[in-house]
């Protein structure tokens, strides 16, 4: 495949000290860096970025297969070396492929096909939209943007320094997470089954209002779903009933384990497909608000973790919640980082873009 580079070079005064701490910054995420006096070259999932020392500063190189994979790495690049204090200022342009484009690469606009209640309190919305190929992957979640209401679309659009600009103002998207529940590139079809939640913001109220035609946008995808094993745990409540439903259709059909998934009443519950060796376990907080409870909690506290087994332990779960099922995975049951991932889906009194720890 021939690879698309760009490069930028960027005045600094000590060009060495900051790939010396940006190197470090990305082996400290686990990503892998080879690195000599005045150069490091990192290896991302998706292309390569090369920091060297200049004369007159720092050469920034990012090399890709794909102008997703090219946005991605000069962002990373970038945008990590404007955290530095000493680089905080400086100008970044960056030259060669994907450079003056007018859309994101990673960005696709869709519309509202249809739209159907799954249960009282949970709304599907069906989107179409071209060129939907890159989403049909393993990654699960998108960035999903939404327009205010009654306002046409304005969307973020590449900066000269590889970071997105946002639109400000009025006209801004706002930005929150879901689950692709179904893709069918063929048809050009997303499913995102949104929870109809108390104190709606703008995704859940987005899906109350949703009309065919209406317009919103998509970024991504991300997010790591269960990793293989034999034995899988699965945990949430249901704003992670989707990716359960999602995760649970393609395990293959000898998995083994259990779906612990909380919700409002009886008529709350969807019917999942699983394999066989999977039980599904419903919890209901009646009348209690979402996120206030510890039912999911107390009953993973019941459940033995195999040790004869690979096993993998997964949520998506309220703020408290993922950060008691993190601690007791970690702590009590000595999962390490392959065998479990836990990921908190929303905090209890804050919007999304509030949030400031998952
Ligand atoms: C990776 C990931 C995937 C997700 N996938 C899905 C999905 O497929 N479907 C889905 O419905 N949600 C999903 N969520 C959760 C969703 O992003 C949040 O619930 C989000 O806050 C909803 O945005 P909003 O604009 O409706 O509310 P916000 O503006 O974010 O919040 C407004 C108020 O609503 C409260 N609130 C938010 N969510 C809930 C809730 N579930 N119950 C009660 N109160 C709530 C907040 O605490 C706040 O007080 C996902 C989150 C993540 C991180």
């Amino acid at each position: 495949m021939t690879a698309l580079v760009s490069q930028a070079r960027v005045p600094l005064a000590d060009a060495g000290e900051a790939i010396a701490t940006l190197c470090a910054h990305f082996l400290d995420h686990d990503i892998p860096v080879d690195q000599w006096p005045g150069k490091g070259i990192i290896a991302f999932d998706v292309g390569t970025g090369q920091l060297e020392a200049a004369p007159d500063g720092l050469t920034l190189r990012a090399e890709a297969g794909d102008a997703l994979g090219l946005a991605v790495v000069k962002f990373m690049l970038a945008s990590h070396l404007q955290e530095l204090p000493s680089a905080s200022t400086a100008p970044i342009v960056w030259t060669g492929d994907g450079c003056g484009e007018a859309t994101l690469p990673s960005l696709r606009e869709v519309r509202v096909r249809r739209v159907a209640d799954l249960t009282p309190r949970m709304r599907r919305v069906t989107f179409h939209g071209a060129d939907l190929a890159r989403y049909d992957a393993h990654d699960m979640h998108v960035h999903l943007l939404i327009p205010p209401e009654g306002q046409p679309p304005v969307w973020p659009v590449p900066g000269i320094d590889g970071i997105p600009v946002w639109p400000q103002g009025e006209a801004a998207p706002a930005l929150r997470s879901y689950t692709l529940r179904r893709i069918d590139v063929a048809a050009g079809e997303i499913d995102i089954d949104f929870a109809l939640h108390e104190d709606a913001g703008p995704g859940a109220s987005f899906a109350r209002r949703a009309r065919p035609g209406d317009v919103a946008g998509l970024l991504g995808p991300g997010g790591r779903s269960a990793g293989p094993a034999d034995w899988t745990l699965l945990v949430g409540d249901e704003t992670a009933l989707p990716a359960i439903g999602r995760i649970l259709e393609r395990l293959p059909a000898q998995a083994e384990g259990i779906a612990v998934i909380e919700v409002g009443d009886a008529v709350d519950e969807l019917p999942l497909v699983h394999p066989e060796g999977v039980a599904l376990r419903w919890l209901h907080r009646g009348n209690a608000p979402a996120g206030s409870t510890t039912l999911l909690q107390d009953a993973l506290r019941a459940i033995p973790i195999p040790d004869d087994r690979t096993v993998f332990a997964w949520s998506g779960t309220e703020f408290e919640t993922f950060k008691a099922l993190r601690a007791h995975w970690r702590k009590t049951c000595k999962l390490d980082r392959t065998q479990h991932l836990a990921v908190a889906y929303w905090r209890r009194g804050a919007a999304e873009d509030a949030k400031d720890d998952t």
